[in-house]
């Protein structure tokens, strides 16, 4: 394979990316498009590269002058290898119910744990940015209730899982999704909720949905609807009618894949870091067509997935709240 065709199945990923100079190669080119480096602490541009420490070194004279291609991203402190990084993100964006640390662990040779964490930072970079605007046109509303494993925690956890969003024993997703149209492919934006609340859904759904949007929703919408802003269309389940366009099959189709996810795949998500996994799912349901309809390929997935790496960090402190749990290598 030259250096410029980018693999295109798992196998080939995991070869490609086996030499450290491709994977820099790669990342740089996805970082900065037009081949100027630019230094992520003074952010001067035009920094040098030096192939024998495969490192930039920006020309302005300050600490960190000198900075490899993880800093700044995801990767930034991780003493993983790029070997291991980029075959973890091609796993995670492209497994249609993801992938969990033990089957990293077991893939690729790392511990369990520092698996686990790659693929919490992962998840970080496949949160939705929100660049792409408010939900328009007809959208659909739904939530779900996930989980119900707090009982076992132990203490300490139990405490913060509590913290989060329940109902009873269960989180709470709260689904909005935007059907197709001819410009745009479907999309969805899924977040964990703390209850089903008026004010809490008028507040989640006014900040997304776009005013003069139709809401399809099921009845119990008609405790939040706000009829100054939308069109609404009710399925009421108990009559069990499917009026034409009013129905929320999309956001079902959504709530069955992050559940198989997470009840396969997943066995101990807890409730505080329910909201990683929402995002992951959300991350490969929006990368799955293109505008004109074609299928979004797990390179071109893989890709989107390297390019929002930058910019997003995530301590393992700040994912536990304590640091002396950290494994050795992560
Ligand atoms: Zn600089």
């Amino acid at each position: 394979m030259s250096s410029n065709a980018t693999p295109k199945t798992l196998l080939e990923a995991v070869q490609y990316f086996s030499d450290e100079a491709v994977c820099i190669e790669y990342l740089a080119g996805k970082r900065w498009p037009d081949g100027v480096a630019v230094c992520p602490t003074c952010g001067k541009k035009g920094a040098g590269y030096m192939p024998k420490h495969k490192r930039w070194q920006c020309s302005a004279r300050h600490p960190k002058r000198q900075f490899s291609i993880k800093v700044g991203t995801i990767m930034e402190d991780s003493p993983i290898g790029l070997d291991k990084w980029l075959p973890v993100l091609w796993l995670i964006a492209n497994c249609r119910n993801g992938i969990s640390s033990w089957e990293i662990h077991r893939d690729l040779g790392v511990t369990q744990k520092t698996a686990w964490f790659m693929l919490q930072r992962a998840r970080l970079a496949m949160q939705d940015d929100l660049t792409g605007g408010m939900l328009e046109g007809e959208v659909e509303v739904d939530e779900t209730f996930i989980g119900g494993k707090v009982r076992n925690m132990h203490k300490d956890r139990k405490v913060k899982a509590q913290k989060v969003s329940q109902k009873g024993d269960k989180s709470i997703v709260l689904g909005i999704l935007e059907r197709a149209s001819e410009k745009k492919p479907k999309r969805v934006r899924a977040t964990v909720v703390p209850d089903r609340k008026k004010n809490t859904m008028q507040a989640e759904v006014g900040a997304i949905v776009g005013d003069g949007a139709t809401v399809y929703s099921d009845e119990f919408a008609s405790a939040w609807r706000m009829d100054d802003k939308y069109t609404h269309g009710i399925v009421n389940h108990l009559e069990k009618y499917v009026d034409g366009q009013v129905h929320t099959n999309g956001m079902e189709n959504f709530w069955s894949l992050l559940k198989r996810g997470i009840g396969g795949t997943y066995v101990t998500v807890e409730p505080f870091h329910l909201f990683r996994y929402v995002d992951e799912q959300a991350f490969r349901f929006n990368n799955r067509k293109h505008a004109d309809g074609d299928v979004v390929t797990d390179s071109e997935r893989f890709g989107r997935l390297c390019n929002q790496i930058l910019g997003r960090r995530l301590t393992y402190a700040e994912l536990i709240g304590k640091e002396d749990e950290r494994p050795e290598a992560f």
